[in-house]
């Protein structure tokens, strides 16, 4: 197949890598990509919110399927040309992105189908947004209602500060108070076509930036798949998988078809395992990163097919997805002053090293190639992956690899699925 991937993270070479690993002869296209998604496929320079010239390019190019990876192309509309102009296209139309681009309309969503989350008191003013903060009481939890690249959300005990957050997004739009809900996060990736989903196996994120979960929220500092600890609670993975499907996916797809904004991508639910049960934090319209760089090496269905049949109304027809009992942990690899200011322009070394290691593949993130130098470009600059028949094998391997690694300054996570490699 033709297929073109939008985006240029670790997690669009996390795709680029399942889909090649899939030895079917397909050829791949990103745009714009990164240094580590050039040296296995092609890139091209397109601009992946410009949805007119995406179309374009990939009618002259016989792109058989685009493949969405980031927010701002999905919430800019870039599937609305391609599927206009009859081009599969696995991510959602511009309308049904807003489940992800607003907090407002995804607990509308959340409200008229039913779906378990914290309860939100919306606020248009800081006054509302001040009563609210008072209603729901400590800790406080206050959403910028728009997309803010991980910034828009303040989980907090200080009262104070819960205010000023709230009074610093309400310059930029309405914000979401929302009910404290206590528990572990799982991040669950749905497949959708509109109508059917299929579920991937469950991740969990390590969100904020230093050891212990201390710091500022970032992008996602690593990650594991699968999560061992959920079978305390339930039978099985399936288990589980089949609850939140029935509670939480399913529900919602059903009312953006009802609605006549079907939802045809990924479906990425963020959710919370509390004492009363899972509870939705947060919908994603895309792959999650880094969740994406642990859960797709463990995919032995062919990654292609699943996404077609998404994109084209056939997943009832679609194999169920399946995994390999091999685990998987990334660790993030961030440049210095992430996530505030993160310095860029520094040489990496190493990284030919790390993936020469045996279960160590390490996905690019914000690279480039700078006379003949590898060097960073953002705040997130490589997902090291380490894949075993463990936890404490695949941390092992994830930490060989990044030890590899140098880049002056860099910051990185030492506790990474440390709970479940014991
Ligand atoms: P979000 O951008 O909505 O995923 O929020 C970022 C992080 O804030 C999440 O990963 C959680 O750790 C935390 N968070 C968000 N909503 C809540 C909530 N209602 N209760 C507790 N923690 C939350």
């Amino acid at each position: 197949m033709r297929i073109l991937v939008l985006g240029s993270g670790a997690r669009e070479h996390a795709i680029t890598t399942a889909l090649l690993a899939e030895g079917a002869g397909h050829v791949i296209t990103v745009a714009p990509g990164n240094a580590g998604i050039a040296a296995d496929v092609e890139t091209v320079s397109l601009d992946p919110t410009n949805g007119p010239l995406v179309a374009e390019y990939a009618i002259e190019n016989g792109i058989e399927l685009v493949v969405v990876g980031p927010e701002a192309p999905l919430i800019a509309g870039v599937a609305d040309p391609l599927r206009t102009r009859g081009i599969p296209v696995f991510g959602p139309s511009g309308a049904a992105a807003q489940l992800e681009g607003s907090k407002a309309f995804a607990k509308r969503i959340m409200a008229e189908a039913g779906v378990p989350t914290g309860r939100p008191l919306p606020a248009g003013t800081v006054e509302q947004a001040v009563a609210a903060i008072d209603e729901l009481g400590a800790p406080y939890v206050v959403k910028a209602d728009g997309l803010a690249a991980g910034k828009g959300v303040l989980v907090t005990e200080d009262r104070q500060a819960a205010v000023d957050h709230a009074t610093y997004w309400l310059q930029h739009g309405p914000v979401v108070v929302e009910e404290f809900l206590d528990g572990e996060e799982v991040s669950l990736f749905f497949l959708s076509d509109g109508h059917d989903v299929r579920a991937l196996s469950p991740a969990q994120d390590h969100k904020r930036l230093g050891d212990g979960d201390t710091g500022p929220n970032t992008g996602g500092m690593g990650a594991y798949s699968p999560l061992p600890w959920l079978t305390d609670r339930w039978e099985s993975e399936q288990a589980f998988v089949a609850e939140v499907t029935e509670l939480v996916a399913l529900p919602t797809v059903r009312r953006l078809e009802h609605e006549g904004t079907p939802f045809v991508g990924l479906l990425y639910c963020g959710l919370i395992v509390t004492e009363q049960g899972v509870r939705v934090i947060e919908f994603n319209a895309r792959f999650g990163d880094p969740e994406t760089q642990v859960v797709l090496p463990r995919l032995t269905t062919p990654l292609s097919a699943l996404l077609t049949a998404a994109a084209t109304g056939q997943l009832a027809g679609a194999p169920e997805p399946t995994f390999s009992a091999d685990v998987a942990v990334t660790v993030v690899l961030a440049s210095e002053g992430y996530p505030e200011n993160p310095r860029t322009g520094r040489v990496i070394t190493g990284v030919d090293a790390a993936n020469a290691r045996e279960g160590v593949s390490v996905a690019h993130a914000a690279t480039a190639v700078l006379d003949g130098d590898l060097v960073a470009t953002g705040g997130r600059v490589l997902s090291v992956v380490g894949t075993g028949s463990d936890f404490a094998e695949a941390r092992e391997r994830a930490y060989a690899g990044i030890a590899d690694i140098t880049l002056e300054g860099a910051q990185y996570r030492t506790d990474i699925a440390a709970k479940v490699a014991r």
